[in-house]
């Protein structure tokens, strides 16, 4: 009896190994069906074809399983290959982790990016004069940090509000960074530009509406300059991966990507940060993560909480706009700090655990 069962088993063995073998000479085909499918603009998923296949096998049972749950087995057969389908197409991305599993560190002046330690990212919306960034900037110096912030081309939800200095900006923060020693980082708005910015900044920001510029993205790749890219209003996660793998598939793997909030329903604040999708880009990605507190919240009184949020969660960053009179800014003057605020700020995060300011 115990000789019989042991022979049972062992066929069971025998065909479990039967079934893994067919399962994924069956795969390798679905993969290929795929792969053929996307040379010809095909969408992967055909009901028409997976009602076919599954009457074909229905008619052929017999038994004793019954019908429905040889649809099930074969359904979740199908669903496999699918999804082995879309796998197989992200596998292929120069900016995931399964192309490049350890994480990419970006050099910017020294200071390394992604290495573990949190950096930021201090400054004002606009870069409205020398003196406005200067004086910034002397406090981020003070504070012992080594990222300033400012923008030159404002991308304005109204044509009438200020656009920024320009070419101008730039030279201005240029000079302040030269003077205080410090890295710049700065938006960029057109592709005609990018040339122009690598003699000025340190990192070229390509701003949230601008995440699907694809000639912007392209020509940010084609430069040997660290881009931080900002995730677009209402982009998805895929999205934004997209849009850092058109910076990288032009040759360019310097990226920093930003979380900085999407559009919902919610009126609390001016975007909604989604937090979630730091340690999700982490896991997807190789690139550092940063988090812009302002433009997600917009909101003073949240800058502090979205900060320790971010950094808990794993953000290799925080971005947060400094101005030394919020008041009279040209731009963001609900959610700017100005210099008591950025002390409180930093002896806030100070308190937290995982932070070393
Ligand atoms: C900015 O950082 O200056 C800015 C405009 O941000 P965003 O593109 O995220 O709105
Ligand atoms: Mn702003």
């Amino acid at each position: 009896m115990s000789k019989n069962l042991d022979q049972l088993r062992n066929r069971v063995d025998e065909l479990n190994l039967e079934l893994l073998s067919l399962i994924n000479e069956r795969a390798l085909l679905v993969q290929e069906i795929g792969r053929a499918k996307e040379t010809q603009g095909v969408y992967r998923y055909d009901p028409v074809r997976e009602r076919e296949m599954l009457d074909l096998i229905k008619e052929k049972n017999n038994g004793p399983f019954e019908n429905s749950t040889i649809e099930h087995i074969f359904k979740e057969v199908f669903k496999a290959g699918l999804e082995l389908q879309s796998d197989d197409h992200r596998k292929a991305l120069l900016v995931s982790r399964k192309k490049k599993p350890e994480d990419t560190i970006i050099d910017i002046k020294g200071l390394k990016i992604g290495d573990g330690t949190p950096d930021f990212v201090f400054g004002p919306c606009s870069v409205e004069s020398y003196e406005q960034v200067a004086t910034v900037a002397e406090a981020v110096k003070a504070k012992g940090f080594k990222m300033l912030r400012g923008g030159a081309f404002k991308p304005r939800t109204s044509p009438y509000d200020f656009q920024g200095l320009g070419v101008e900006g730039l030279k201005i923060l240029k000079r302040v960074a030269d003077e205080y020693d410090l890295a710049v980082i700065s938006e960029i708005v057109t592709p005609a530009d990018i040339e122009i910015a690598v003699d000025y900044l340190d990192v070229i920001q390509i701003g949230a509406r601008n995440m699907q510029n694809f000639e912007l993205l392209k020509a940010a790749g084609a430069v040997n300059k660290p881009i931080l890219l900002k995730r677009g209003l209402a982009a998805t996660i895929e999205e934004f991966i997209n849009a850092a793998e058109y910076i990288m598939s032009q040759g360019n793997g310097q990226i920093i990507l930003c979380e900085r909030g999407i559009r919902t329903y919610e009126r609390a604040t001016r975007n909604t940060l989604d937090i979630s999708a730091v340690p999700i880009l982490k896991k997807e990605t190789h690139l550092p993560v940063m988090v812009d507190v302002t433009h997600s919240t917009g909101r003073r009184d949240l800058l502090l909480p979205a900060a320790k949020a971010a950094l808990a969660i794993g953000a290799d960053g925080v971005m947060a706009e400094v101005h030394p009179d919020p008041a009279v800014a040209l731009s963001d003057n609900a959610q700017q700090m100005d210099l008591k605020q950025f002390d409180e700020f930093l002896e806030g995060l100070k308190n937290t655990p995982f932070v070393r300011v």
